[in-house]
């Protein structure tokens, strides 16, 4: 193996699989430094086994509503087993392509916890005993995230984190998810869709706090529909274990709820802890985040950090836009910075949520004078035909001087298969496109996307459908 590289990558999660990936494709010679899979939070604990959960889900109620399809499929029990070996599947096959097409592009995988120390000298302590000590020109720090814990709840037992939650081979009978945010809301409507009683624990007065209003009202009254019992403003206190593997959640003032499961959902906190730094200008602030500039470099010339490692979004789209702008700058290519108020969002419950730009509210309080159109899909002929009509899409114009609508801000979508509508709305937020450039473009029909064609068109002030 060679011990000198043009880019050292640490951390084999998005940020990094992707940096190593798409700097191989540039021309660089790479080394990528992985302790654990390739593939990082999101492939092996993180978005995608999460998402082949919610997709068993997913069949499970189409199964139930068959009939209403004219299908007579009896009733539907779930095989959580077969589930998790699904979902196994998937994650191996995608984790085994990043590591081929790592061969493929030349990239050097070292398997082993690696630490940056001065010179960007990266010290590898290899999974198999032996040690490496290789350099970089450039250094990419993208070791991720871990779930937060809470006091009083240590993993063990009924309790878990997203990490034990996605081992799981059978659904709790009862579940209680602390946090309401994007991960939490998931698991919850994962697990009701399953056939579990689930209830949310959330401090804050709402869930999905981040949201524009109107479309998390229209999560919360789905929730409600599947019985997922949304409990607000309360913090839990502790747990009783019980004598047969579950546990009761004590909260707020003096209440409490047996449960099989707890799932602890309250964010996830940078993981600087293995990368050393000694003798480095790379600067960790208080709350763990490695300090970067807009261009994701850190205090020492030619280190870099993305992904989790750093304050903004955690996503993984938003790692490999990092990733990409970190190989272009350090190929001299002057890159754009990530405009982090405009990446797209997608949360994969049912129903799906997803977004662009600012909200109504967000969009006022930063001084926009807005025009805003909004419209359901409960008259979408696409979504009648799937049997999904709950829904809209928002979309948040900049008020021209005479009143009418101009400059695409905010592009919001809650309800059947959003998360695959939103790049049209991307596009337009990003291109800072008018309304009136945007309803130009054709829809395909009957299509769910032909909604945001509508309430885009609608803004020019003439319509279809009001
Ligand atoms: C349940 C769940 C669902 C999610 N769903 C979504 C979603 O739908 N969409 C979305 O965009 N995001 C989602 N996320 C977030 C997403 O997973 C993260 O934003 C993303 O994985 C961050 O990528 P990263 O490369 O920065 O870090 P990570 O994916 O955390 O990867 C970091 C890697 O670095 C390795 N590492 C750490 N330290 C060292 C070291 N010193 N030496 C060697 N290796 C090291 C770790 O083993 C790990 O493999 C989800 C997360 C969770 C938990």
């Amino acid at each position: 193996m060679s011990d000198h590289f043009d880019l050292v990558v640490i951390g084999g999660g998005p940020g990094g699989y992707s940096g190593a990936l798409y700097g191989a494709s540039a021309g660089l010679k790479v080394a990528l430094v992985e302790k654990d899979a390739l593939g990082g939070t999101c492939l092996n604990r993180g978005c995608i086994p999460a998402k082949a959960f919610l997709e068993t889900a997913a069949v499970k109620r189409h199964v139930d509503h068959a009939d209403d399809f004219g299908i007579d499929s009896g009733k539907a029990s779930v095989n959580f087993a077969r589930t998790q070996e699904r979902k196994q599947g998937i994650v191996a096959g995608l984790v085994g392509g990043i590591a081929a097409m790592c061969k493929q592009r030349k990239v050097e995988v070292f398997n082993g916890v690696g630490s940056l120390s001065a010179g960007k000298t990266v010290n590898v302590a290899m999974n198999d005993g032996s040690s490496a000590s290789i350099t970089g020109d450039f250094v990419m720090l993208a070791s991720g995230s871990v779930p937060r814990l809470i006091p009083n709840f240590e993993r063990g037992g009924p309790i878990m984190t997203s990490d034990e939650v996605l081992d799981l081979d059978v659904v709790p009978a009862r579940v209680a998810v602390i946090g309401g945010g994007a991960i939490g809301c998931e698991f919850a409507s994962t697990f009701a869709d399953l056939g579990a009683e689930v209830t949310i624990l959330e401090g804050l007065p709402k869930i999905l706090p981040g949201l524009d209003k109107d479309m998390a009202k229209v999560v919360e009254r789905s929730f409600k529909k599947k019985k997922i019992a949304i409990r607000t403003g309360v913090m839990v206190n502790g747990h009783t274990p019980n004598a047969s593997g579950g546990t009761t959640v004590h909260y707020g003032d003096s209440e409490s709820v047996e449960v099989d499961a707890v799932v602890v959902s309250v964010g996830r906190r940078p993981y600087a802890d293995q990368l050393g730094l000694d003798g480095t200008g790379v600067v960790v602030d208080e709350r763990g985040f490695v300090q970067v500039d807009e261009y994701c470099r850190t205090g020492e010339t030619g280190v870099y950090a993305v992904g989790d490692l750093i304050n903004t979004p955690q996503l993984a789209h938003v790692g490999y836009a990092e990733a990409i702008l970190v190989v272009k700058d350090l190929l001299g290519e002057s890159p754009m910075p990530v405009m982090y108020d405009r990446v797209p969002w997608a949360i994969y419950s049912h129903p799906e949520v997803a977004w662009a730009g600012p909200g109504e509210q967000e969009a006022k309080e930063a001084g926009h004078d807005v025009v805003v159109s909004k419209h359901p899909f409960k008259f979408n002929s696409r979504a009648q035909i799937l049997g999904e009509t709950e829904g809209f899409v928002k979309v948040i114009a900049k008020k021209r001087p005479d009143g009418t609508a101009g400059q695409v801000l905010g592009v919001h979508m809650v309800g059947p298969w959003v998360t695959e509508q939103l790049s049209g709305g991307y596009l337009a937020v990003n291109w800072e496109a008018s309304v009136d450039e945007i309803a130009e473009f054709i829809q395909p029909h009957p299509s769910l996307s032909e909604l945001f064609g509508e309430t885009v068109l609608a803004m020019t002030g003439r319509s279809f459908n009001g």
